[in-house]
């Protein structure tokens, strides 16, 4: 690693957490430690916490604060909004997603389809674009959902959520949006977009990771997964993990504060390193639609090489990026989105996400360029022509 700090380049997957959120979190585990529950003082103190992190989170995507429900993340707030709103419409029985989805939204679809639900995993364009048509004409009597995901984690491509949502409505299908990938990064109103329910995660903004939380508007009936108390208005009962929540209360609030600048500085910087990359070395390519994506991500194909072994050299050399393939049972599957979009597999199988932050520096996108021409000159050189 040269003796120098790595390069991050994969805030995708995680975030650091802003050290403004950790100052935040620290006085709810020393000494406002008590149960958000208790009717005591300090229990008091620590629901004037909560709801206080509720505004904050609310603000930041145009919510009510009554119509956000606090839980463990993204993962979680997938699974209550699709399950939760099936469970409280016995009557119909299809779902109706995109083929691009987080897997925490897929994994979950291919279960209902094993519990005899049926599921429409609407197709998108080789640029990542959601086949609008096919979504529109999926919406039948029998659906009790739409799940749409804003930007995209892999690709970045982000969907005209506020059309999707226009079509859902006309046909009477409430849609649950997955914003993960976008809240924080660029403009989310959730009114404006027309979106029911939508799932966020604390960690994808500099906030503390295992808390995020479900935006239900008023009026959609949800219905709980886990039974206990009556915390979250019954939604998701447990006791509230307070120090997390007030961490991704203050997170949303710099995010709401950043966004536009962020956005514009950060995009920059990822069209600098994109540039400089696909200049410098012809097998690469950018997958997805560079006219409409988050500003901090771009996915670039290198054609014939493998995507692992870009990653382990690349993290040798001290970046950190990420590759949407899984490896399963010793062969390496490419990545779901890209299989999506038809990439021609040898692009596929070499594809490589870079994520940045607000926390990405120019320093640090210079030797970036650098390190990733090297290494995929030096591993086209050992390529085996296949
Ligand atoms: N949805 C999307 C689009 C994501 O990118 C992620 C995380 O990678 C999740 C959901 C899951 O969120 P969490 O890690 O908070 O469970």
């Amino acid at each position: 690693m040269d003796g120098m700090a790595a390069i991050y380049l994969d805030n995708n997957s995680t975030t650091r957490v802003d050290p403004e959120v950790v100052e935040a979190m620290a006085p709810y585990w020393r000494e406002v430690y008590a149960n958000a529950s208790s009717q005591h003082i300090m229990g008091q103190a620590a629901r004037g916490a909560v709801e206080a992190a509720r505004e904050q989170v609310a603000a930041l995507i145009g919510a009510k604060p009554r119509e956000i429900v606090f839980t463990s993340g993204g993962t979680e707030s997938d699974n209550l909004a699709i399950r939760g709103v099936l469970d409280a419409n016995p009557n119909k029985r299809h779902v109706v997603t995109t083929a691009v989805e987080h897997v925490a939204v897929l994994s979950l679809c291919s279960r209902l389809e094993q519990q005899g639900y049926r599921v429409t995993f609407v197709a998108v364009d080789s640029s990542g674009r959601l086949d609008t048509d096919a979504f529109a004409s999926a919406l039948d009597k029998d659906a009790a959902l739409a799940s749409v995901m804003h930007a995209n984690n892999e690709t970045g491509v982000v969907f005209p959520i506020a059309e999707i949502a226009e079509i859902a409505a006309s046909r009477g299908v409430p849609l649950h949006c997955d914003i993960v990938q976008s809240a924080g990064k660029i403009d989310v109103d959730v009114r404006s977009m027309g979106v029911r329910l939508a799932s966020l995660s604390a960690h994808k903004m500099h906030g503390p990771k295992g808390v995020g939380a479900l935006y239900v508007g008023s009026g959609v009936r949800v219905r709980n997964q886990q039974v206990g108390g009556h915390q979250e208005r019954d939604l998701r009962p447990g006791t509230e993990g307070v120090a997390s929540i007030v961490g991704f209360g203050r997170a949303a609030e710099l995010a709401r504060k950043r966004v536009v600048e962020n956005g514009r500085s950060i995009a920059e910087l990822r069209d600098r390193l994109e540039r400089g990359i696909v200049e410098a070395v012809t097998i690469a390519r950018v997958n997805g639609d560079t006219g409409r994506r988050v500003s901090n991500t771009t996915n670039i194909g290198f054609e014939g090489l493998e995507a692992e072994a870009i990653l382990i050299a690349l993290s040798e050399a001290g970046v950190c990026v990420a590759s949407g393939s899984a490896c399963s049972s010793g062969s390496v599957e490419p990545s779901h989105v890209l299989a999506a979009m038809g990439i021609d597999e040898r692009i596929a199988n070499g594809s490589i996400r870079f994520s940045l932050s607000h926390e990405t520096t120019d320093d640090e996108i210079e030797r970036a360029v650098e390190i990733v021409k090297r290494t995929a000159l030096r591993l086209s050189a050992l390529a085996v022509p296949r």
